[in-house]
């Protein structure tokens, strides 16, 4: 956890979701260490609900730690990769700084933000990938002399803070949701003692404060050369950016249970130190605050992510696979959930077997990887829920449905999960199908409907219309059902849910399932690997150079690069339907 220390939040707790689905190992992890947990965005609808949690840093790390020496037929080696070897575009292995080499068919390069990394605090830099970590040289050079090309990002961290120092009766508590509903589908329940989170806010003094120092922000000066997290701005940026607002939010987050370290969220920074503790003094509750730490910014190399496959290996050489902060990613999920694909991919392509790769329409991991491709990205990428054009089917709460049965076939998923679902999925069935066919009489139903300020029915009318009103919900229903086990079904928190969400949306999901269905004739239609586009001298100039430079595997895939226009794709099918003699 180089900067925060939490775990999900908007469109990152559905990554969450489904690399354990998958049978990654990130929500039992979130799970085992959590202090506090948040389903958020609850007052919208259920595409954009996502868990989040607050996580004891230590204790994280630890866990990952313990379940990375616990797996079978693992050995691990500390050192520090200095040169990948190559021949015939082909991985052969690595050399280390101590100068052992290890030979191998397939390797991920997980860098993060540690290549060629430099740390800027005001005028003030030093190299490094993080705080008190050297940055790691030779990759780069040695990955470019190889004819990748690559790029430099920065993304930056706040200040921390002493709990013991903070008047925490000026803040607003924020509680945690008590029970908490766990990350990983293989737990019921978290039982770890909950600990609140703090809301204080920034004022015009210490914008003022801040503003004073922005001559000497690395930001403003140009000594940070990478492009910045648009998304997750820091706090000088959003000052300069909404000059208008006269206060930002800041969470204080304790790192844990037994440490005094506040996370200062809403504060990321590399003002000047003392620029830095002099505006934390500024704000209500901080006044006699102690830092422990300034908040600092990092800039690191990155390798602009067209030039890798849909299963994380690169075009270039064939064995060698990147995921994370390396492909101009920011954020944990966002590389956990590469991690996982190309983890998945490097070993699929030792034991010979098909790559698997999740499509668009099956999660945000596919969403994700595929906008890294045919989009590239000069600026930090991190999930959004808008970024999934199926939302409504990926939901947080049914990554089981999407993706659990392929990490059952990948060997990552246990018997026992899957016989889970499947009971699960028969229950849901069967609950639905009662509710389709069966009809309750208007004395039975209009007391409730009435209560919840619907209107009453004039006749018999079938359970599944009821369920579909606005104020109407599984336990409503259950209220009223009389077979004794729908009504455990309904009431059952993983069921219940599932049968909502599929009777009250069941036309949009509807409308959604078919244009998956129109639409992947399209990701049918494959364009030959080494298709020459200067072929088509219709094609814009733009797109022909797009996609030259993705290659991409289908019509749906090439329809999707920013810069290929809808002309240039009716262009390139008619051509490609000539030559196939269609
Ligand atoms: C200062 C800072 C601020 C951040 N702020 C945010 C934020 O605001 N929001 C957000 O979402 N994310 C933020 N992040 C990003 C988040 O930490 C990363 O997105 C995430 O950790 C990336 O995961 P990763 O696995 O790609 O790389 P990392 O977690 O960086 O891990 C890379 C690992 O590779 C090792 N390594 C690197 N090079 C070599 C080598 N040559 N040989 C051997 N080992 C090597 C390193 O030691 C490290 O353990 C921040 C990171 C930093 C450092």
């Amino acid at each position: 956890m180089s900067c925060n220390p939490a775990i999900g939040g908007t469109a990152k707790g559905h990554l969450v979701r489904e690399i354990d689905a998958l049978g990654g190992e990130m929500g039992k992890i979130a799970d085992a260490t959590g202090i506090q947990f948040k389903m958020l965005n609850t007052s919208k609808g259920p595409a954009v609900w996502s868990p989040r949690s607050q996580n004891d840093r230590e204790w994280y790390s630890k866990e990952a730690q313990r379940r990375v020496v616990h797996q079978n037929n693992l050995d691990v080696i500390e050192d520090s990769v200095a040169e990948i070897i190559v021949k015939l575009n082909t991985l052969k292995g690595i050399r280390t700084f101590l100068r052992h080499e290890i030979s191998c068919g397939a390797m991920v390069l997980c860098a993060g933000t540690f290549l060629n990394g430099l740390m800027h605090t005001g005028e003030k830099n030093r190299v490094g990938g993080r705080f008190g970590e050297a940055p790691a040289l030779g990759v780069t050079e040695s990955l470019r002399s190889l004819g990748f090309s690559s790029g430099r990002l920065k993304t930056g961290t706040p200040p921390r803070i002493d709990l013991n120092s903070i008047d925490l009766s000026k803040t607003e508590i924020q509680n945690s949701d008590n029970p908490p509903i766990p990350f990983s589908y293989h737990n019921e329940k978290i039982l770890n003692r909950l600990i609140p989170m703090y809301l204080t806010y920034t004022n015009p003094a210490t914008h003022n404060i801040l503003e004073k120092g922005f001559d000497r922000s690395p930001l403003f000066t140009g000594r940070i050369k990478g492009v910045g997290p648009r998304y997750c701005p820091s706090i000088e940026d959003k000052i300069f950016r909404f000059a208008d607002r006269d206060r930002h939010q800041i969470f204080l987050e304790p790192e844990g249970y037994d440490t005094n370290v506040v996370y200062v969220n809403g504060f990321s920074t590399s003002l000047p130190e003392e620029i830095q503790f002099e505006g934390i003094r500024s704000i209500v509750g901080l006044e006699n605050s102690k830092m422990i730490r300034p908040g600092y910014a990092v800039e690191y190399d990155y390798f602009p992510p067209h030039q890798l496959r849909h299963t994380l290996e690169t075009k270039i050489v064939a064995g060698l696979f990147l995921a994370g902060q390396i492909n101009g990613t920011s954020g944990y999920e966002e590389a956990a959930g590469q991690g996982l694909i190309a983890g998945i991919n490097a070993a699929l392509k030792i034991q010979k077997r098909n790559p698997f790769v999740v499509q668009r329409s099956e999660g945000y991991i596919g969403v994700m990887i595929d906008d890294l491709i045919n989009k590239s990205t000069d600026e930090p990428y991190r999930m959004f829920t808008s970024r999934a054009e199926y939302r409504l089917l990926l939901r947080q709460d049914n990554a089981d449905r999407r993706l659990m049965r392929a990490g059952f076939e990948l060997g990552l998923i246990a018997q026992e999960m899957i016989e889970r679902l499947d009971e699960k999925e028969n229950i849901v069935e069967e609950t639905i199908r009662y509710l389709q066919s069966t009809t309750i009489s208007p004395a039975k139903i209009n007391p409730l409907l009435e209560s919840k300020n619907e209107s009453p029915i004039l006749e018999n009318d079938l359970l599944s219309k009821i369920i579909r009103r606005t104020n109407i919900g599984v336990w409503d229903v259950a209220q009223v059902v009389e077979i004794e086990n729908i009504k455990t079904n309904l009431l059952r928190a993983d069921v219940g849910q599932q049968v909502e969400i599929d009777m009250k949306y069941e036309g949009y999901i509807r409308r959604q399932n078919e244009q998956i269905l129109r639409f992947a004739k399209f990701e049918e239609y494959i364009i030959p690997e080494h298709f020459d586009y200067t072929l088509i001298s219709s094609l814009s100039t733009e797109g022909k150079e797009k996609l030259h430079k993705i290659r991409p595997r289908s019509i749906g895939q090439a329809s999707r690069i920013s810069g290929v226009t809808n002309s240039d794709i009716s262009v390139l099918s008619i051509f490609l339907k000539q030559l196939e003699g269609r």
